[in-house]
């Protein structure tokens, strides 16, 4: 298995910790809000990336957090709580929203066809494991209070912003407005705040520097090491988490521990809609429900997002999207006529395994999937290969790419008819085969009184019911 590695910017073999197990900790969603289908860009690629992985045989643990508190409008520890301005536009309470949207997410997800990380941890359950981690790093050294916040000092370790590659000496010479006038070098950072900035800040907790809230990038630190241990493999996000809260992430783990936290950065590339990348922010953003009220499957969305490499910036577009849903539904087509033509084998043959070897490598070069979907292509296109083994090999396909092929159903070419329906379509077949076109002709007729169309597909004849 090979993975492009943000540390190092380079493909780099894949090697875990521990040998036949893969510790893997995702940033999960911010719930003040539905996740827009960029945000599930990225949770599509974490999704493959497990999967090829388990495909690869590996043991995958898998961990999510959801951020329920402490995120705020300003990656810069500025603006305000994103749960608590949603609370206050709406009327509800914070805990209302979390588990409202909370719950949307996980119906986007499972419609996706994304399987549930083994461990979903809440930020506000884990605020005791947060307050543990501050303490640790105030022990250190690595801490300071200034008006009523704990921050974090990047000047009490020497690598800071190693993910972002960040100039150090541009980052000191503080050329950017400050906003926050009690940080002493501009990329310091909130572990703690006990001063709101607004009033009425509904969630907060007792910690030995006073009543607060946690800020947003200790959360992924505490969880993953509560969960993973100090040390693990995979940690994944969107490429905009690389400059800051991934940056933070690593600084204040790895202050806290004094050894590397993660050995392998996995970065999706951003959804574009037109020429930008979608946000909730900038207010052009597109959910799955408005996909799905539009009359797309979310599966036509999975499809699309196979389409591009993860690393590659994706445009979103409906024309794109129409693209994706013809070209899935031409494929469930093809296995729904092979599913009425055989049952998967289970040992396919040597032309089929072929094409399931070229599959996992594109796979497994850190998740060639566009290759991979043309390998799988050629693979139901080619006549050579018998339905079965058309089926099996599809299936085995299907694990990583999560379109649930085996759930395809023909729409009107279902193969149905009685076995004298399904003879006479054999012998057509023998007759066309010895080049007896009238014969078949004939037979093609017969059927037809019966109350069939006869379909030539690459996979063979199938019949039609005629509606
Ligand atoms: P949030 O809920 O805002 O914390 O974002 C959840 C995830 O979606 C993060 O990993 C982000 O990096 C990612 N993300 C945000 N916008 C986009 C986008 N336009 N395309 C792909 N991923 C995104
Ligand atoms: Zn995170």
């Amino acid at each position: 298995m090979k993975l492009y590695n943000t540390m190092s910017r380079c493909i780099e073999d894949f090697v875990p910790i521990v040998p036949g197990h893969v510790s893997m900790y995702c940033c999960g969603p911010t719930v003040y809000n539905y996740a827009h289908i960029g945000n599930l860009r990225t949770y599509i690629f974490e999704d493959v990336l497990k999967r090829t992985l388990e495909n690869a045989g590996y043991e995958v643990r898998h961990v999510m957090n959801i951020t329920d508190v402490g995120h705020l409008t300003g990656d810069g520890d500025d603006g305000e709580d994103k749960m608590e301005k949603t609370a206050r536009e709406t009327g509800r309470s914070v805990w209302d929203i979390a588990e409202f949207y909370t719950k949307a997410f996980f119906r986007d997800e499972e419609a996706l066809d994304i399987i549930r990380p083994d461990i979903v941890c809440k930020a506000t359950d884990h605020i005791q494991d947060m307050i543990d981690l501050i303490k640790r790093l105030e022990d250190g050294g690595h801490t300071y209070t200034a008006g009523g916040n704990v921050y974090f000092s990047i000047d009490s370790i020497d690598d800071y912003g190693k993910l972002a590659k960040l100039n150090i000496d541009d980052l000191r010479s503080g050329a950017r407005i400050e906003i926050d006038s009690n940080k002493r070098n501009p990329k310091d950072f909130v572990l703690w705040f006990t001063n709101s900035k607004f009033a009425g800040q509904a969630m907060t907790w007792d910690s030995p520097w006073g009543r607060g809230y946690p800020g947003w990038h200790i959360e992924c630190s505490a969880m993953s090491m509560k969960y993973l241990g100090e040390h693990f493999d995979i940690h994944c996000g969107g490429i905009d988490a690389i400059p800051v809260h991934h940056t933070n992430e690593i600084a204040q783990s790895e202050a806290a521990t004094g050894k590397t936290w993660v050995n392998y950065w996995c970065h999706g590339e951003f959804l574009l809609m037109g020429n930008a990348k979608m946000s909730k922010s900038s207010g052009g953003f597109v959910t799955l429900p408005v996909l799905e009220e539009k009359g797309y499957d979310a599966l036509d969305y999975r499809y699309f997002c196979l389409s591009g490499h993860y690393r590659s910036q994706l445009r979103f577009s409906y024309e794109a999207l129409d693209a994706a849903r013809a070209a899935r539904q031409g494929l469930m087509e093809r296995i729904a006529q092979c599913k009425a033509e055989a049952e998967p084998s289970s040992e396919p043959g040597e032309l089929a395994a072929g094409y399931m070897k070229a599959f996992d490598e594109a796979m497994e070069n850190d998740l060639g999937a566009p290759q991979a979907m043309s390998i799988l292509w050629k693979m139901v296109k080619d006549g050579s290969v018998p339905a079965s083994d058309k089926l099996a090999a599809a299936y085995h396909m299907d694990r990583i790419f999560g379109l649930k092929l085996s759930e395809a159903e023909a729409s009107k070419s279902e193969a149905v008819g009685s076995e004298e329906d399904l003879r006479l379509l054999e012998e057509r077949t023998a007759a066309k085969k010895a080049k007896d076109f009238r014969r078949a002709d004939e037979i093609r007729d017969e059927l037809r009184k019966r109350g069939f169309n006869v379909k030539d597909t690459p996979s063979g004849a199938v019949l039609e019911r005629i509606v």
